[in-house]
């Protein structure tokens, strides 16, 4: 490979990348745990995790070598054969999320939309919804992924733009709100999708029971409950989903990506009952990809770590700690935090000083995060992060501010 300095490495991006993202200035080399380095050798705390897909922590040693010993046997069947290993993987991941059956696929948007024609299907052959009349009910302010189909519910508008026409059959509801959505619930509705903490809209965490009163109208008007728990789940919110935080919910689609390959691979996967998932029928779905030997291989070591080193567990008690040193925090530019487990998100108060200055900062100062929304900041270290690092992260959080209240 050439020897490239950090600046050729930016400008052959600028020249060859479609410009659909705004990188930092900053070009990743290596990874381990909750550490990434550059190219300039400097160390960071990697407080955006590939999204929350690096629960994990990056280059986990047990994925690296379920991986290795997986490439040296065989790395795609496709679907029309069988494999030891995405057997292994279907049954374990059906077992940890006590559902009948699951339908794998790569990407967490891959999972949306297969749980999207999953539940159109249940709609017309179980529930009798007249031809091409199911809808799918939404919130306002949702990240469901960025496919034509999922951006056509997306409120953000930035990501539907010129992209149309979009698809039909989906109604927006105010996230939160359940009067709102017993309301949008007609004889047609196949299914509510939703999300049990809106990671993407900044962190937003809906009223205590939100979730089981979604769960109980879905089952009094006989309409699907999907819950998107691809960033919520496997660890992140403090239990291994954060629909567990409530009882009784239970949804009849969990849709899981990103940590479920702990950041080595796309791997995602639609688990539900078995009256709804046998529908997809062979010639009705699939994905060359979706369900090969690699991705199971480091499937099963994704979700054995996470049992293992009791990851939830581990989120609920640092998210705890994270969020108490943060509110010690004393900089009259932070207006709110707000968090379950190590899913966090930090408010900044309305000034010219927008989220992704204070996310510059600190990144120059070693503190890897993301800005959302021109005033949040989200910060969802790998689950593996200690106290002592999680001090390090916040010293260097006070530091940017207190720069800031001087500037
Ligand atoms: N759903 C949620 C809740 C997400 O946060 C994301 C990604 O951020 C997706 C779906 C889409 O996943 P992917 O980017 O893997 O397609």
């Amino acid at each position: 490979m050439e020897d490239l300095s950090a600046q050729n490495i930016i400008d052959i991006y600028h020249h060859y990348c479609a410009p659909n993202y705004e990188p930092f200035p900053i070009v990743l080399t290596e990874g381990e745990g909750v550490w990434v380095r550059d190219t300039e050798e400097k160390k960071y705390v990697d407080c955006l995790a590939g999204y929350s897909a690096l629960n994990q922590g990056h280059c986990h040693p047990a994925i690296y070598h379920a991986m290795i010993n997986q490439a040296q046997k065989i790395t795609l069947a496709t679907r029309i054969f069988y494999n030891p290993m995405v057997a292994q993987f279907l049954k374990k991941l059906c077992g940890i999320a006590h559902k009948e059956m699951a339908l794998l696929m790569n990407s967490g948007v891959e999972a949306v939309e297969t749980a999207i024609k999953a539940a159109r299907r249940w709609g017309y052959e179980v529930k009798n919804i007249p031809k091409d009349k199911a809808e799918i009910i939404v919130c306002e302010g949702n990240f469901h992924g960025r496919t034509s189909g999922v951006i056509s519910f997306s409120s953000d508008e930035i990501a539907r733009q010129n992209y149309g026409p979009y698809m039909p059959g989906f109604k927006q509801i105010p996230f939160g709100d359940s009067e709102a959505l017993e309301k949008a619930i007609t004889s047609n509705t196949a299914a509510f999708l939703v999300e049990p903490i809106q990671g993407e809209a900044g962190v937003i965490i809906p009223p205590k029971g939100y979730l089981k009163s979604a769960y109980e109208l879905c089952k009094e008007h006989n309409v699907l409950l999907i819950l998107d728990e691809i960033q919520t789940g496997l660890g992140r919110t403090g239990k291994l989903f954060a629909y567990q935080y409530e009882s009784p919910v239970d949804p009849d689609l969990l849709l899981l990506g990103k940590a479920l390959s702990g950041g080595y691979y796309p791997v995602s996967a639609v688990l539900g009952k078995r009256d709804i998932l046998s529908r997809m029928t062979p010639g009705t779905h699939g994905s060359t990809f979706g369900g090969n030997p690699m991705a199971a291989a480091i499937g099963v070591a994704a979700l054995e770590i996470i049992l293992e080193e009791k990851l939830p567990e581990r989120a609920a008690e640092m998210g705890a700690y994270f969020v108490a040193q943060l509110k010690s925090i004393n900089s009259p530019h932070i207006k709110a935090v707000r968090a379950q487990g190590l899913m966090i998100g930090l408010t900044i108060k309305k000034s010219a000083r927008k989220a992704k200055e204070f996310c510059k900062r600190l990144a120059q100062a070693g503190v890897l995060c993301k800005d959302v929304h021109d005033y949040h900041i989200r910060i969802s270290p790998p689950l593996v992060i200690s106290k002592n690092e999680i001090d390090w992260v916040v010293q260097k959080l006070k530091n940017v501010f207190e720069e800031e209240d001087e500037g």
